[in-house]
């Protein structure tokens, strides 16, 4: 809708189809029905992908401000509320109904529900067949998403128009998603379901050269969930993390555990557990004790240091290795998609395939938790918007 709205305006005729029949079902479940809209702070840093300089340049020339601009002129009410994050005061149905009366200012045509049948090229442009008609257009923009979220009409259609053209893919995979733990090193750690925490959490980093795994490190909220861990901090890291590697907790970021408790060792007569309980929730504080060997009722007073410096490791460095994550149905976003290699930086084109564009989540960039991921949806809509 932003591309189309911008194109548009321009005075391009623009028809926008898509199959689903509630429109813009992502903008309406996001941020619990509030849109998380942009994040203030929007950069390249915040942003996974092969190339991380690829989008650079359209996120420099649609800045959150932009789109917060056109979020006051619509009159929309909106709030910060955490890291730079921006919210509709009230629905995000309201950001909906921005960009439609956007796409209506510039008279952009609709068909949905429609079925996308081939799309071929032919002469300059593309002969597409769809419901309701043949079409034949200049330019074709390809707006299709991730794989994220089946169940609400995601579809892999950019990735198979992409090979089609002949154009590289990075393998796609969940993102901003929970991941999950079994075994019986995470037995303890079943009945803690529903606890959560502020913690730190990194991942990555390790490897050489061009097969190196970028390095994420976050400091937000963690929660224990029946099937593993979710919460903002895993989130986050889920999208750099690497299957068969650890993630690494610091539960008590603000705490060298393995000194405090080594210096309270000859003043305070408690045991373990309570000890660990007045900085931890007590069960997750009894959980990380029986994980590690130590019995909760055990008096500090007893434990060698060496002990207490395992027990400091375990808690300020714990490092787990994810079973799996919750998949495409539970992740908001898709990782890879097109390879940016394919596309011009500035417009969105393909470089092979001159009318040819892919915007927002089909690519291979991919924000954090936060409002960036509706950032690339607008800046990369608008880049291919006033080019087109
Ligand atoms: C639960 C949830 C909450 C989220 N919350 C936030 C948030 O608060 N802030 C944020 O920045 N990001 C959030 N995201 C991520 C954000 O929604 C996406 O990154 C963004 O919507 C991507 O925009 P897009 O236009 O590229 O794709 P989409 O918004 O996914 O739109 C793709 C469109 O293509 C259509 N389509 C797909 N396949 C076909 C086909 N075969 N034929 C025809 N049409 C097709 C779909 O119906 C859909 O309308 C959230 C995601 C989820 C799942």
């Amino acid at each position: 809708m932003m591309c189309a709205a911008v194109a548009a305006q321009r005075g391009r005729r623009v028809v926008l189809l898509d199959h689903a029949t509630r429109l813009a079902e992502k903008i309406r479940i996001s941020g619990g029905g509030r849109c998380n809209f942009t994040n203030i702070g929007a950069g390249p840093a915040n942003f996974l992908s092969q190339n991380p300089h690829f989008c650079r340049s359209a996120l420099s020339r649609y800045t959150p401000q932009d789109f917060l601009a056109l979020v006051k002129k619509h009159r929309i009410a909106w709030h910060e509320k955490h890291k730079g994050q921006l919210f509709c005061d009230d629905s995000s149905e309201q950001i909906i109904g921005m960009l439609r009366a956007e796409c209506a200012a510039g008279e952009v045509s609709w068909r949905m529900p429609c079925k996308v049948g081939s799309i071929e090229k032919s002469g300059t442009g593309f002969h597409i067949t769809a419901e309701g008609g043949d079409i034949e257009c200049d330019s074709l923009v390809i707006a299709t998403g991730g794989l994220s979220i089946p169940k609400i009409g995601a579809t892999d259609l950019g990735y198979r128009i992409a090979k089609q053209f002949d154009l590289q893919i990075v393998e796609p995979r969940p993102g901003l998603v929970p991941l999950t733990f079994d075994g019986p090193s995470w037995e303890a750690f079943v009945p803690l379901a529903g606890i959560a925490l502020e913690v730190e959490v990194s991942t990555g980093g390790s490897g050489k050269g061009k097969g190196k795994a970028q390095r994420g490190h976050f400091r937000e909220d963690l929660l224990f969930t029946h099937r593993g861990l979710s919460g903002p901090a895993i989130l986050q890291i889920s999208s750099y993390w690497q299957p068969g590697t650890p993630i690494v907790l610091d539960l008590l970021p603000e705490m060298d555990v393995a000194e405090e408790l080594i210096s309270m060792k000859t003043t305070v007569r408690k045991q373990l557990g309570n000890v660990l309980a007045q900085w931890l929730p007590a069960r997750l504080a009894d959980g990380l004790l029986v994980a590690n060997g130590f019995a909760p009722d055990a008096r500090l007073a007893d434990m060698a240091d060496a002990k207490l410096r395992k027990l400091g490791d375990a808690i300020n460095r714990w490092a787990i290795v994810p079973t799996g994550s919750e998949g495409y149905k539970k992740a908001e976003v898709t990782l890879g998609g097109v390879d940016t290699r394919e596309l011009s930086q500035q417009t969105m084109m393909a470089n092979k395939v001159p009318g040819l564009y892919f915007i927002g989540e089909t690519v291979d960039v991919t924000g954090w938790l936060g409002g960036y991921n509706f950032q690339w949806a607008w800046a990369s809509g608008h880049a291919a918007g006033t080019s087109v």
